[in-house]
């Protein structure tokens, strides 16, 4: 069984370990990992993470959370890194309207600024969005952004169907083990070719590993909750997940 752990923020300094864990992700079939950015400095540490490991890859882009933190220049910065081989995709970007570590106005205008920079060199984005669904889908259609994954979905089914029809993917995390039932019931009413798997590791694992540290080895969890759900067998959520993803970047296949 091969799976893709989509979403991974690995240059922690909790990730001392880094060798073993990578291990532990390859035994139980993670083949590839995104790491992605949150800022410059975290997306400069992805790339070298990915210069370093073939199985990884990286993710350049600024989080809402750090919005307010972006140096003026950004955007250049992050041009330039979107020149390197190994960078799949523009994010961690987005709204998150349930913290507002930056005011809603600055991640309105730092997330449109790059969903502009993704467009222009053709390049897909990672988003993050919490309770922001109706800016969130404003910025993406007034954007023409028809490229990229919602990760860590917790808004509803209208929502992700919406997302879907622009052309955009749905990655879920270990909170699809935690019996949300409106997550669930997304999972049920979307189809499995527009579903991603993830980690979001160092956050959010899984059961039955939940409150710990989280890592590659446990999207297995998340795919094994979602075969559940669909009715479909484990094997075919890796394999179809890992198509979706491979699709999506497609720096994947190269
Ligand atoms: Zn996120
Ligand atoms: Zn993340």
């Amino acid at each position: 069984m091969k799976m893709i752990d989509s979403h991974a923020h690995l240059y922690y300094d909790s990730y001392r370990d880094l060798p073993e864990v990578l291990e532990r992700a390859e035994e139980a079939g993670v083949t590839q990992i995104i790491c992605i950015g949150t800022d410059l400095q975290s997306s400069e540490k992805c790339i070298e993470l990915a210069e370093k490991h073939p199985q990884l890859f990286a993710t350049v882009g600024i989080h809402p959370h750090e919005a307010k933190m972006a140096p003026v220049q950004y955007l250049n910065f992050l041009e330039n890194f979107l020149h390197h081989p190994k960078v799949v995709a523009l994010g961690e970007i987005g709204l998150d309207y349930h913290y507002n570590h930056s005011s809603p106005d600055i991640q309105k205008r730092v997330f449109r600024e790059q969903l502009e920079l993704a467009n222009s060199v053709e390049i897909p984005v990672v988003i993050h969005s919490r309770k922001s669904d109706d800016d969130l889908l404003y910025c993406i259609r007034k954007s023409n952004s028809k490229n990229g994954v919602v990760h860590c979905f917790s808004s509803g089914v209208e929502t992700a169907k919406q997302l879907i029809e622009i052309g955009f993917y749905i990655s879920f995390t270990g909170i699809v083990t935690f019996g949300n039932n409106e997550t669930e019931e997304v999972i049920r009413a979307i189809d499995i070719n527009s579903i991603m798997i993830e980690t979001d590791s160092p956050y959010l694992s899984p059961i039955p590993f939940r409150g710990k540290r989280n890592e590659p080895a446990f999207v297995k969890y998340v795919a094994e909750k979602i075969a559940e759900l669909k009715d479909i067998s484990v094997e075919e959520v890796a394999n179809l997940t890992t198509i979706n993803t491979q699709k999506l970047f497609t720096q994947l296949t190269n």
